[in-house]
């Protein structure tokens, strides 16, 4: 192993004794700042070696255990990874190493891209919300599916509201899609729906029933009617647009996307964001087999 600093990793002061290791991904750390550890650190350049960067270390005047133990630390911690693990030359570095960071102190950066390359998105929908997830999730370099059949994962997109018809059809295909839409001066994210395993768009409706008996009724007539000029302003359809691509690289870099089992509600001028959680209802058909499953186990 030839060590280098995690991509994208921050390295702090933290205080005259503390280093502090990254402020915003899963395993923020403090260490204490010793001649080892920074002797380690300056030693650490891609080109050396475990053993390499001891000798380098001890040749600061650190012993050969103050080495090791700071070696051991930093590791440990996932502040250090093998060089060996190279970006791919077309690999925009800022998406690597935001890579590094997403995969955790026990992951590579690797795993995420292989996660990924194993994926494919199929954007089923038109509009402006529907462009630009295409476009991002094009410069997140995730590959675009010709299909809904052909997809790994599949986005149900639209400028107004998510159609039912649409998610019907994605539940009996089977493939984990998410929904998105845009209802006057709310854009919503979700649910992000693992056929069989998490809540589908009926079930959203149906608890919403429960609140409101006539919510069916009103959902029919929006997709019935909609308003001749739907609203529509550029700033949030760009926010609904990045929620959603975001969930959706989420996912095929094999982490749960938020909007399982939950809607994100982005209001424009209604408050602050909110995730709303909708588990699977008793009365939807859409995890039927899998409590059957359950059942006979
Ligand atoms: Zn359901």
């Amino acid at each position: 192993m030839r060590p280098i600093p995690r991509p994208g990793l921050h390295i702090l002061r933290r205080d005259l004794r503390m280093l502090q290791l990254g402020v915003e991904w899963p395993a923020v750390a403090a260490i204490l700042d010793t001649p080892a550890v920074a002797a380690v650190l300056r030693a650490v350049d891609g080109f050396r070696d475990l053993s390499g960067v001891q000798l380098a270390a001890e040749a600061h005047g650190v012993s050969n255990e103050a080495a090791h133990q700071a070696i051991d630390a930093l590791l440990d911690s996932g502040a250090l990874v093998d060089q060996a693990v190279v970006r791919p030359p077309a690999l925009d570095p800022a998406i690597w190493s935001t890579m590094w960071l997403l995969a955790g102190p026990r992951s590579t950066a690797a795993e995420i891209l292989r996660s990924r390359r194993q994926s494919s998105v199929y954007v089923e929908g038109s509009g402006r919300v529907c462009d630009q997830i295409r476009a991002l999730l094009s410069e997140e370099q995730l590959t675009a599916a010709k299909a809904p059949d052909d997809a790994t994962v599949v986005v149900l997109g639209a400028d107004g509201e998510p159609s039912r018809a649409a998610a019907d059809e994605a539940l009996r295909r089977g493939v984990p899609y998410l929904c998105v839409g845009i209802r006057e001066l709310v854009g919503l994210v979700g649910p992000f729906v693992v056929p069989g395993r998490t809540s589908c768009l009926r079930c959203v409706d149906l608890s919403r029933s429960d609140l409101d008996p006539c919510w069916r009724i009103v959902v029919d007539s929006m997709e019935v009617r909609p308003p001749r000029e739907p609203s529509r302003t550029p700033s949030l359809v760009a926010t609904v647009a990045g929620y959603a691509a975001s969930e959706i690289v989420l996912w095929t870099s094999g982490s749960l996307p938020s909007s399982c089992d939950h809607v994100v509600e982005i209001p424009h001028g209604l408050g602050a964001v909110q995730t709303v959680g909708y588990p699977p209802h008793p009365q939807c058909g859409c995890g039927w087999q899998d409590r059957r499953d359950t059942m006979s186990a």
